[in-house]
């Protein structure tokens, strides 16, 4: 193997550049060549390559998005633009990729080497933290505590003007951020995608704080929680209950950042893992890290076995919000 491609797809994470740079460097080390591939499969199709040395990713470990842009392509869901792609990393001479991206971008990867034979693995880049085959998600831990930031903030508000706030966040179909925020930030009541609360339990348990003397409550609402969201709920438990709430959204701001400590290393351990999983002839799997090792997943069953939340950690979540 003389040359990788490494390229960011889907969602953009934080650490996502410490990902980046610790394939480069990592790939540098070994006596690779690192070419990288702007705007994910769009790039791709269109030959958008630059090559990546250890000084073109210095000053970038801290800094939030993707230096090589990210992208959503259409045209690489079709056998004509997986063909294109492949022409591409063909005639740049590159012998593996690797993929930092959600379970969309895994599922192109697998296409890629299904098809056109093209050796890839991969590294979970997106807040969600949906993959499985690893603990923790890149961006998973920065997002987190971006939302608790402003979760804290709102507290402030709510007690002080003893009000009802649902806070949503984001995690698609999964709960894992709301469970770690819902945790970290107090919540009253935690609303998750693994269990979903009809409006009356919900007003039954905030009906039931307030009794016990709390003046203010705080419900975090993953976005897969609910049908419609935080608001919906929200309209919901005032109509069985009377119950009047402020509704915050958070939305992309969860997405951005510079990286926590946990997100760099972790992006700079599952990078140098890509690196060294090609150089021993892996293929088509992800790089992740469980119970503090390097652990290698088939693509397969990473984006289609479900990583379920932490089952104690939401029994303890209802405990301590007494
Ligand atoms: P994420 O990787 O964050 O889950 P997406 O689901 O948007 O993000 O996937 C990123 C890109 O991966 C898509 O825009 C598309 O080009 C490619 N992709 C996703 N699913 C498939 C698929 N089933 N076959 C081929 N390419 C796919």
């Amino acid at each position: 193997m003389k040359r990788i491609g490494v390229f960011t797809s889907g969602g953009d994470a934080p650490g996502m550049n410490a990902a980046i740079r610790a394939v480069v460097r990592t790939g540098t080390a070994h006596g690779l060549e690192v070419i990288g591939i702007r705007r994910g499969y769009a790039g791709m199709i269109e030959g958008d390559f630059v090559p990546l040395g250890p000084r073109d990713v210095a000053n970038t470990l801290q800094r939030g998005g993707t230096i090589l842009l990210t992208a959503r392509s259409a045209e690489f869901k079709t056998p004509e633009g997986r063909a294109k792609a492949a022409e591409n990393l063909r005639r740049a001479g590159l012998d593996g990729l690797v993929c930092i991206g959600g379970d969309g971008s895994y599922r192109g990867a697998l296409k890629l080497l299904e098809e056109h034979h093209i050796p890839v693995v991969g590294a979970p880049g997106t807040i969600d933290n949906d993959l499985y085959g690893t603990d923790f998600t890149i961006g998973f831990d920065t997002a987190v505590n971006t939302a608790l930031d402003a979760i804290d903030r709102i507290r402030d508000t709510a007690a002080s003007h003893e009000r009802v706030f649902f806070i949503e966040v984001m995690g698609r179909h999964a709960g894992f951020i709301a469970l770690e925020v819902g945790i970290a930030g107090g919540a009253e009541v935690i609303v998750l995608p693994e269990d979903p609360l009809p409006a009356s339990v919900c007003a039954e348990v905030i009906s039931q704080s307030s009794a016990k003397g709390k003046r203010s409550s705080i419900v975090v609402v993953a976005e897969g929680g609910y049908e419609g969201g935080a608001e919906a709920l929200a309209r919901d438990v005032k109509a069985c209950s009377g119950i009047e709430a402020r509704v915050t959204v958070l939305g992309h701001i969860q997405r951005g950042g510079s990286p926590t400590a946990i997100d760099r290393v972790l992006a700079s351990r599952l990078g140098a893992g890509c690196v060294d999983a090609l150089l021993s002839g892996a293929s088509g799997v992800a790089v992740g890290e469980v119970d503090g090792e390097i652990r290698l997943t088939p693509f397969r069953e990473a984006v289609e076995r479900r990583k379920d939340i932490n089952r104690k950690k939401y029994e303890l979540a209802k405990v301590l919000a007494l």
